[in-house]
């Protein structure tokens, strides 16, 4: 056997497992190891004490504009249309959040049509030119009033930083819309796994030539490895030991609730609570995953400073502390970095499955 076909994954998320997958169907053996005790990552679901599917790290809502990413994925789950909605809370009314025409009308009581909606924001817009920061973002497409309404607060609380000192990436994944659509995506593809999102995992893990093994930190193998190549998807900054200092990452605290005897809690499945409250939302998954039960659950997402990193945090220093490390990763022989905390960037899951195939079919030609 020939000595590159042995692989160490670190990391059991989307990034390692379609990773491992990729190798293992074209002949390598792959070890898979994860500190944490279940695969899936951040993407993580399991019944809750009462029976109700949840997602242990807050609300995974699958949608992708990439035909091949939802065909890779459709080989390990069937899947169960949805397609989310949110509302987003001002002065005690839930509203159609992102913004659109009848968040317009219900908020200042008019009746605008399509193209009064486009006028409407046109007339309240502060135009900016060039368009650098989440602040210039929503400025720029919906003017002062509901910039301070449903962004500002938001995203102080959930980044603890103002729009102004955040790239303009963040608010861009929101859209401003003059129709009625009141989807959170728009993407070709919206769809939950029909089982859950470790049981497609587990799909994806299950070949004759990958073993997993959990509960195992590649900071107590690191320096004993056999591998011929190692695919890592955990935060870059800590597989190069810190040197330059730690990447900021921005974390969150989930508090879980089951309500007992109450069949639904809010009417879509996320609420955002962007001027009330210490948390940011609260998602109530029987909408997600379309599970029948007599008693729901939810998630409340308070975001921290410390704790697990979820999001990397993007701004420009940070992004240029990235740049650093990542000239380190380019001269590191036979390591694969990829994913949301290896590569630094605010992926979606189907992003990162895009990275991984790629990353994969690098490895492979
Ligand atoms: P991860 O899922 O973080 O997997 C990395 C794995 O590496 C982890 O399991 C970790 O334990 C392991 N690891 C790290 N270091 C080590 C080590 N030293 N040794 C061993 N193992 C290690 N995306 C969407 O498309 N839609 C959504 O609705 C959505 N909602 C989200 C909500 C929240 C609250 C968060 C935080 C993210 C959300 N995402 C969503 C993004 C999605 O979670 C990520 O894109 C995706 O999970 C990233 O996959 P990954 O494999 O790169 O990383
Ligand atoms: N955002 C906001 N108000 C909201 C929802 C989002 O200001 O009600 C901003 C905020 O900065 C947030 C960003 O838009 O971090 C992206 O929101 P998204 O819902 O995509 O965040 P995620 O689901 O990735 O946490």
């Amino acid at each position: 056997m020939q000595a590159s076909s042995f692989a160490l994954v670190v990391g059991a998320g989307f990034a390692g497992s379609v990773i491992a997958r990729e190798l293992a169907d074209a002949g390598w053996l792959v070890r898979v190891v994860d500190k944490r005790i279940h695969v899936a990552g951040n993407a993580y679901d399991e019944l809750d004490a009462h029976g109700v599917l949840v997602h242990r790290y807050g609300p995974h809502i699958f949608h992708t504009n990439g035909e091949r990413i939802f065909d890779y994925l459709s080989r390990f789950t069937e899947w169960r249309p949805y397609e989310h909605r949110v509302r987003g809370v001002v002065d005690g009314r839930a509203y159609p959040f992102p913004i659109n025409r009848d968040t317009l009308n219900q908020l200042y009581g008019l009746d605008l049509d399509d193209t009064g909606a486009e006028a409407f924001l046109e007339r309240v817009r502060e135009p900016r030119d060039p368009v650098l920061t989440s602040e210039d973002v929503v400025l720029n497409s919906v003017g002062r009033d509901l910039y301070e309404k449903f962004f500002l607060n938001y995203t102080r609380k959930q980044w603890g930083l103002d729009p102004s000192q955040l790239k303009a990436g963040v608010a861009a994944r929101i859209p401003v819309r003059t129709n009625t659509d009141d989807r959170y995506f728009t993407d070709t593809f919206q769809a939950m796994p029909k089982f859950g999102y470790t049981r497609m995992f587990e799909a994806m893990l299950d070949h004759p030539n990958i073993t997993v093994e959990l509960g195992v930190d590649f900071e107590d193998l690191r320096d004993n490895m056999r591998a011929a190549h190692v695919v890592y998807t955990g935060p870059i900054d800590a597989y190069f030991r810190y040197c330059f200092g730690p990447l900021p990452y921005r974390s969150l605290r989930f508090e879980h609730e089951h309500l007992a005897g109450l069949t639904q809690y809010q009417e879509t499945g996320t609420i955002n609570y962007p001027n009330d409250h210490a948390y940011t939302r609260i998602t109530e998954f029987k909408h997600l995953t379309g599970q029948t039960h007599s008693g729901t659950s939810i998630v409340r997402e308070y975001p921290q400073a410390e704790g697990e990193p979820y999001y990397p945090i993007p701004r420009a220093e940070n992004e240029a502390l990235f740049k650093r490390y990542e000239e380190l990763a380019k001269a590191e022989r036979n390591v694969t970095f990829v994913g949301r905390l290896a590569q630094y960037r605010y992926y979606n899951m189907d992003q990162v499955v895009g990275a991984a195939l790629a990353a994969a079919k690098r490895l492979l030609d």
